[in-house]
């Protein structure tokens, strides 16, 4: 029997990509549902091809004009649009995994209804973990859903840690140190003078990875890998001391687990997220994702140095929010994405992104994260903290 899916997400870059490994194993999967923010063109062009019985917008002039798009096509595939719908989507019946990749905090809600519906879920969108931390991986282990990392070094480390084959959360048997690598993105040697300057096309750049705007942005602040370090604290339930960064510039090491025998185990491959796709959606077993394998004879060297955190204050943000606990990486969440919008906008420098986080911790309540009312109602306070010191121009 096919794998029936639903891809929340669907029309970027995670989608796509989603979407290029489901078309090379059609004997294996078939698309349920597939949802997007505004793009109905692009939603009607993937609902030609895969005649999912569902596609949801989250807009709803978006929503009636795919409506009209697919009645030209002759695509019977149902329409909705809306944040309930989205919710519903990844409850739809008969779906049996979910790939949760909408950017940002819009994915919370979605994510969770999959989680509470036990289906299999392959996590793309790390802010919903970063956001609701420990109620997130509560609410996995009690509705029994099988939990998968997409993100490419969570994915690498899922592979190296013990039990990666069985179901439930993998071992941390002998494991000395989670070694969490990044590229250090596209402003890792410029001069650090010139870094108030890098305008969003600079920033969105990146030299190893094809991805969307924001998570571009992220890994050009390297708040991507402050992100990630509180997602592989929750996702493997492990301390921050766990954890140490690494720069790997050339984006082939995806992630390392360090033994306590001296054994260091790497997952290694091209910088192509079909990889962790393929991974998690055929997981335990394997499924061709249209990657060339790594060629040892002609790869470059491999480098790797610690981060910078005079260059990249996000890091330390991202840490000390994690320590802080409570609604502290909420915070820090919400306060990012307001920030990078505002830097796409062109309305702030790409130095105030930290500023701005880093302002918005001082200013919002920390509050114990024991329930997704306090989550939301922190991600809100946030939001508003971020956008008056954004508009009121007192970034210092
Ligand atoms: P993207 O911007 O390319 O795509 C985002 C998708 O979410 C689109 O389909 C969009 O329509 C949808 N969306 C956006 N806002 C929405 C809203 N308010 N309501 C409903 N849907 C909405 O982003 P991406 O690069 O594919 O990243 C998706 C997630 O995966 C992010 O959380 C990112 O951190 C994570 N991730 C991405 C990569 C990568 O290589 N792109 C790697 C690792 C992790
Ligand atoms: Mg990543």
């Amino acid at each position: 029997m096919k794998d029936k899916i639903c891809i929340l997400g669907s029309t970027g870059s995670i989608g796509c990509s989603t979407l290029d490994v489901i078309e090379r194993n059609p004997d294996q999967y078939e698309v349920e549902v597939l949802t997007a923010n505004t793009n109905a063109e692009k939603l009607a062009e993937q609902c030609k091809k895969f005649n999912p019985k569902l596609a949801v917008l989250k807009d709803e002039n978006a929503a009636e004009e795919l409506s009209k798009l697919l009645s030209n096509l002759g695509c019977d595939t149902k329409v909705e649009c809306g944040e309930q719908a989205l919710v519903n989507a990844a409850k739809f019946p008969g779906v049996a995994t979910v790939v949760a990749a909408i950017v940002g905090a819009a994915g919370l809600m979605p994510t969770l209804a999959a989680v509470e519906s036990g289906h299999k879920v392959l996590l793309a969108n790390k802010e919903a973990l970063v956001m609701s931390g420990e109620l997130f991986i509560n609410a996995v282990e009690k509705h029994q859903a099988v939990l998968l990392p997409v993100d490419s070094e969570h994915n690498a480390i899922f592979q190296c840690l013990p039990g990666a084959n069985r179901q439930g959360r993998p071992e941390m048997n002998g494991v000395r140190k989670i070694l969490l690598t990044g590229s250090g993105g596209p402003f890792r040697t410029i001069p650090i003078s010139q870094l108030s300057e890098v305008t969003p096309d600079q920033a969105c750049a990146h030299p190893n990875w094809d991805m969307g705007r924001k998570i571009s942005v992220d890994s050009a602040t390297m708040m991507n890998k402050g992100l990630e370090l509180i997602e592989a604290c929750y996702f493997f339930g492990v301390e921050l001391e766990q954890i140490d960064i690494v720069v790997h510039p050339q984006s082939i090491v995806h992630s390392m687990v360090s033994y306590i025998d001296g054994s260091v185990l790497a997952q290694m491959g091209n910088p192509d997220m079909r990889t962790p796709i393929a991974h998690t959606l055929a997981w335990p077993e394997r499924v061709n994702a249209g990657v060339e394998p790594l060629d040892f004879y002609t790869m470059s060297n491999l480098t790797f140095e610690p981060p910078d955190f005079e260059r990249f204050p996000c890091l330390k943000l991202a840490s000390e929010a994690m320590l802080a606990g409570g609604t502290s990486p909420c915070i820090l969440n919400a306060a990012n994405e307001t920030a990078v919008a505002a830097f796409l906008d062109g309305k702030i420098a790409f130095t105030d992104i930290a500023k701005v986080i880093e302002m918005t911790l001082s200013n919002t309540t920390l509050v114990t994260a024991d329930s997704l009312e306090k989550v939301l109602a922190a991600d809100g306070e946030a939001r508003r903290v971020a956008i008056d010191i954004i508009e009121k121009g007192v970034i210092v």
